[in-house]
């Protein structure tokens, strides 16, 4: 039986040292700009999860909704203006955005040291790089995840479903970083159960619910599920719980394992970067 990998009480405790240091700013507190273009529910929902944990928090939260048919120069513009705004630490825009607008267009627009989500090309070089700088909130998640629970990657075969900029990709870094082996695998991967089989750590960032089965993971292995569906408004992962979790030593549920970390990492992250610009007058 594999224990289970809580991300709530971690997540808790993440959003309480983030409080804290919002708190150390007084009447300058870390301040939060969320660009919201377009209608779809589900960005809708989770804008507003990230706003209320910014409310719980200390965290100011600014709102800049655009709508479905902007373009990507009126995107552009207003992050420009975020950027030049002094009462705005952090800036995050939800994705996806409206067709037509480039997502990596509009993440080089951001300013780098603005960047909380940790998707600007200087970001990410520094993390590829081996370098201090603001990691994309999932996969610095799923790291605090394993440290917590006595998990080292050291030296051992991470395998990495879905290649992502937001998840795949920086969680490979991180993993590297952590002196994993690290093998990425995608939808053109060959033989992609004896890859998953072959894991030490298995992290599965694709989005197919049930896709991991038991005869996928090796007796013993971590298995961290990020995969996130909606089935008839239930959450489900890329794991088929039942059968993986009497196999694996360590596995993360869904709900309740990476999901609370992401917005927790979000809050950390913002006043990561209100401490990286000083006094307002300053910024
Ligand atoms: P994405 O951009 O759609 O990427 C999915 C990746 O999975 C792609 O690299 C794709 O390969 C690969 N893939 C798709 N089908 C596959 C298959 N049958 N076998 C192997 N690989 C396959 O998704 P994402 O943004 O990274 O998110 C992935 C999942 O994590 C989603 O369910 C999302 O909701 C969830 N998520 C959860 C959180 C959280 O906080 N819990 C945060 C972010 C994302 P190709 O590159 O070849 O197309």
């Amino acid at each position: 039986m594999a224990i289970l990998l809580s991300g709530r009480d971690l997540a808790r405790r993440i959003e309480a040292e983030a409080k804290e240091r919002a708190a150390a700013f007084g009447d300058e507190p870390p301040g939060l700009a969320v660009v919201l273009a377009g209608d779809d529910p589900a960005s809708r929902g989770y804008v507003r999860s990230k706003r209320k944990a910014c409310a719980r928090n200390g965290i100011e939260s600014h709102l800049v909704e655009m709508p479905p048919d902007s373009t990507q120069q009126a995107v552009l513009a207003e992050i420009a203006a975020l950027n030049s705004d002094t009462s705005v630490d952090a800036i995050l825009c939800q994705l996806p955005l409206p067709s037509g607008i480039s997502p990596s267009v509009v993440a080089s627009a951001v300013d780098p040291s603005k960047d909380v989500d940790g998707f600007h090309p200087m970001n990410v070089g520094r993390l590829w790089r081996g370098e201090d700088c603001l990691l994309p909130c999932t996969p610095a998640g799923i790291m605090r995840l394993l440290s917590e629970y006595g998990i080292k990657p050291e030296g051992r075969h991470a395998v990495v479903l879905g290649r992502s900029t937001i998840v795949g990709k920086p969680m490979a870094a991180m993993l590297l970083a952590a002196n994993a082996t690290v093998t990425v695998a995608h939808s053109r991967t060959a033989d992609l159960q004896s890859l998953c089989r072959s894991a030490d750590i298995l992290v599965s960032a694709v989005g197919v619910p049930g896709l991991i089965r038991g005869s996928w993971v090796r007796e013993g292995a971590v298995v961290i599920d990020v995969g996130t569906t909606y089935v008839d408004g239930s959450p489900r992962g890329d794991v088929l719980f039942e059968e993986v979790e009497p196999v694996a030593s360590h596995l993360s549920p869904v709900p309740g394992g990476v999901g609370p970390l992401t917005i927790a990492m979000l809050m950390s992250n913002t006043v990561r970067c209100r401490a990286g610009r000083g006094a307002r007058g300053s910024a």
